[in-house]
């Protein structure tokens, strides 16, 4: 019995552990399977983090043969600095983190991080110096403690609550009745968009990464949440390569640099000063976006 229950017990445990970091990634992604093409070269070195500048050069992109999605994608984030990327649902904004993670090649051209081409280093490498939060994060069905220390299994009690706080969820958690042993997930409690994106960013600022991705990392979040967490998130990314994926405009005005795409292309960048003098796409967006709020804050009665 002892014989067969231990291999059995243990398999059980190499399998669940698969299927957890399977599940995070696909779903993280909103992939529906786990792109097998996608592999490690023979002998690939691990990637090394020095500064951490990303550069994309002249990248060309499809998920399908007959439909490109990027066209000649050329950009570069120094280190320790932030970029913004805006444009319309659909522009390509998402594909550009989902390849810098490297969970699709590029066709063309090439993606360097401190001039590693990242198809030569080992995906572990490379998916260990990159936090994301992403748009839609997807919880186990675990402990809440479980769900923030997956971005650092071996950190301390103490890092995971101090994580928790940057968050701006440790109050919500200690309210809770069995506090950070909470079950959440599907088969838990069941948290709001927004409680799901605090804990995707606590699971960030515990991974510590030299780059990070916010993908709509706010999008959750009423106007009032966002901008106590936009300070935090602003926080965060100093000292580290920042890609801020942004719906709301006034979110991104502080970025360093701002890449406006459209169609899979990059067709204005730019400070915030800048892109509004051009008077483009993005003065355009920001015109709309002004125009709504306003709207948003009219009372109820002036509306109808
Ligand atoms: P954004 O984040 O700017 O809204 P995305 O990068 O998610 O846009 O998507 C860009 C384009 O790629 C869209 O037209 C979308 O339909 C398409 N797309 C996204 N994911 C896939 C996929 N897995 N397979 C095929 N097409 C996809
Ligand atoms: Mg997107």
């Amino acid at each position: 019995m002892i014989q067969i229950y231990l291999p059995l017990h243990f398999l059980g445990f190499v399998y669940r552990e698969i299927k957890h970091s399977l599940a995070d990634m696909e779903k993280m992604f909103g992939l529906l399977e786990v792109n097998a093409e996608v592999k490690d070269k023979p002998g690939a070195p691990d990637l090394r983090v020095n500064a951490g500048e990303i550069r994309f050069e002249h990248v060309d992109f499809a998920y399908e043969p007959r439909r490109q999605i990027l066209f000649d994608v050329s950009f570069v984030v120094p280190p320790g600095r932030t970029m913004a990327v805006v444009g319309h649902s659909g522009a390509g904004k998402s594909t550009l983190s989902r390849l810098l993670f490297r969970f699709y090649d590029v066709t063309g051209g090439r993606i360097l991080i401190d001039g590693q081409d990242i198809r030569e280093v080992t995906q572990k490498s490379l998916r260990a110096a990159i936090g994301i939060v992403p748009q839609d994060t997807v919880l186990f069905n675990d402990t809440i403690y479980y769900n923030i220390a997956y971005g650092r299994p071996d950190a301390s009690r103490e890092e995971v609550i101090a994580a928790a706080r940057a968050a701006h969820i440790h109050d919500f958690i200690e309210s809770l009745p069995d506090k950070y042993d909470t079950l959440v997930g599907e088969r838990g409690l069941k948290l709001s968009g927004g409680e799901k994106q605090r804990v995707a960013i606590a699971r960030a600022v515990l991974k510590n990464p030299k780059i990070l991705i916010f993908d709509e990392a706010t999008s959750a979040l009423d106007s009032k949440s966002e901008k106590a967490i936009q300070a935090e998130l602003k926080r965060i990314a100093e000292n580290r390569t920042t890609l801020v994926i942004a719906h709301r405009l006034s979110t991104v005005v502080d970025a360093d640099r701002i890449l406006v795409m459209d169609h899979g292309r990059i067709v204005e960048s730019g400070t915030h000063r800048e892109l509004l003098e051009r008077d483009g796409l993005y003065a355009h967006m920001w015109a709309l976006q002004q125009q709504e709020d306003i709207d948003g804050l009219k009372p109820a009665a002036a509306v109808v």
